[in-house]
């Protein structure tokens, strides 16, 4: 498209924006008496209006019922998980007995180690992202030491070239083909939390798989945000938390994809007793028999409240689908793109995005490298109440949403920054 810099432009965009009515599903944050710009969907998504009514309705059971909660009435507790694997399955391209909600995602992240990385004396290394989500950084080296192994050793880290911020694709795929005789697991993030670059994982877990390796995900960034095809890409495994771009709260409940095929395959875990089969759970025999598919993983009774929060916004995302919102987020961030360079244009390219402008290679967010008086135009945008955040040492992240976010709402990024 042919993005125009002028006020009415932008205005005839959210106009003719099919997911308009959305960002009235959610609670806009409010500054004297104004709303904020909120873009930083990448950290914590804004709170749809429909959460309050779904954790009420679980007091509320809870209140009148008590214990008694858990089997009555069609919204029973044992069986909440069931309202939210049709949504999440559409979201990440998963059959819904390929994935479960449970935990949060570092702790997830070790469940899924347990049973996906099963090194050998030859085959022990994973390859990962130089500069990983630092949990993620932080669960690689304390679960490999845990299982007897040097960090140092079995991880490959994948680092961009000289001078450059993100990875080629190319130079990934070069790494599988490197390691080919060693490599036990792929595990990146779907994208890159901190440069914003999306990666094709589509083909790096088919070069992973010619190689005799095995590929996991962290979708933190990638839920509700890009189009995911968990299930075609024949992915091994994926976690992801649902705070972000699934906006169902402040350390909110997370998910887990197991793709189909390894259903069968009786993996080493760690087990808990709601991952037993459900139909004998009860009877508290002794003896893990798990229940079929990714549930089979759950450990601990459901958090019924986060998971209550999670269904009221899956349903909204759901709702809007991912391919619209895939289609409107391509042009709002690609507007936020020509606003950014407009104003470079007049001010000696200070700003670098760094996040790649290849559609396939992004998502929502935006990183934009300041090399000089970074913290300075940070602030200028808080000012102006335009709510992103600051990655040290000189990143700043900006994330439209097209759930509820508007093509004017970018626009005032160009005046906010232009009114220093
Ligand atoms: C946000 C994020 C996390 C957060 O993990 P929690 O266990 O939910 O705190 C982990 N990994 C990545 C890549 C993230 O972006």
């Amino acid at each position: 498209m042919e993005y125009q810099k002028q006020q009415e432009f932008a205005q005839q965009l959210d106009q003719q924006d099919v997911l308009k009515s959305y960002r009235s599903l959610f609670h806009i944050p409010i500054h004297d008496q104004h709303e904020q710009i909120y873009f930083c969907g990448n950290s914590l998504g804004l709170q749809p209006k429909n959460t309050q009514v779904y954790i009420a309705q679980e007091l509320e059971k809870w209140q009148n019922l008590g214990v008694e909660g858990w089997f009555t009435g069609q919204n029973n507790w044992i069986n909440y998980l069931q309202h939210l694997k049709g949504p999440l399955a559409r979201i990440v391209g998963a059959m819904p007995t390929e994935v479960t909600v449970m935990n949060n995602l570092t702790v997830n992240l070790h469940l899924m180690l347990i049973s996906f990385y099963q090194p050998t004396t030859q085959r022990f290394k994973i390859l990962v992202e130089a500069g990983a989500f630092p949990s993620d950084q932080y669960a690689f080296e304390t679960h490999l030491k845990t299982r007897g192994l040097n960090p140092d050793e079995a991880i490959i880290e994948l680092i961009p070239r000289e001078g450059e911020h993100t990875l080629r694709h190319e130079d990934i795929l070069a790494s599988i083909e490197t390691h080919r005789d060693t490599l036990a697991l792929v595990m990146l993030g779907g994208i890159n939390y901190y440069t914003g670059q999306v990666f094709d994982m589509a083909q790096i877990t088919e070069a992973a798989h010619a190689v005799g390796a095995t590929v996991g995900f962290d979708l933190a960034h990638c839920v509700g945000n890009i189009w995911l095809e968990l299930h075609n890409w024949q992915v091994d495994f994926a976690v992801w938390c649902s705070y972000k771009y699934l906006n169902s709260g402040m350390g909110g409940v997370s998910g887990v994809f197991v793709h189909e095929k390894h259903h069968q395959a009786n993996l080493p875990r760690l087990a808990g007793w709601w991952g037993y089969d459900q139909a004998t759970r009860f009877k508290m025999e002794k003896g893990f028999v798990p229940m079929q598919g990714a549930d089979g993983w759950q450990l601990s009774t459901p958090t019924i409240l986060a998971m209550a929060c999670h269904r009221a916004a899956l349903e909204i995302t759901d709702q809007a689908g991912m391919k619209a919102l895939r289609e409107k987020s391509v042009l709002l961030t690609g507007y936020l793109r020509f606003i950014l360079e407009e104003y470079n244009q007049q001010h000696q390219q200070i700003l670098q995005i760094i996040t790649p402008q290849e559609e396939a290679q992004h998502g929502c967010q935006l990183s934009i490298l300041v090399e000089k008086n970074g913290k300075q135009l940070f602030e200028q945008l808080t000012n102006a109440q335009i709510i992103g955040d600051w990655r040290e040492p000189n990143v700043i992240r900006l994330s439209p949403v097209p759930l509820y976010n508007t093509f004017e709402e970018v626009w005032k990024v160009g005046q906010a920054l232009a009114n220093q």
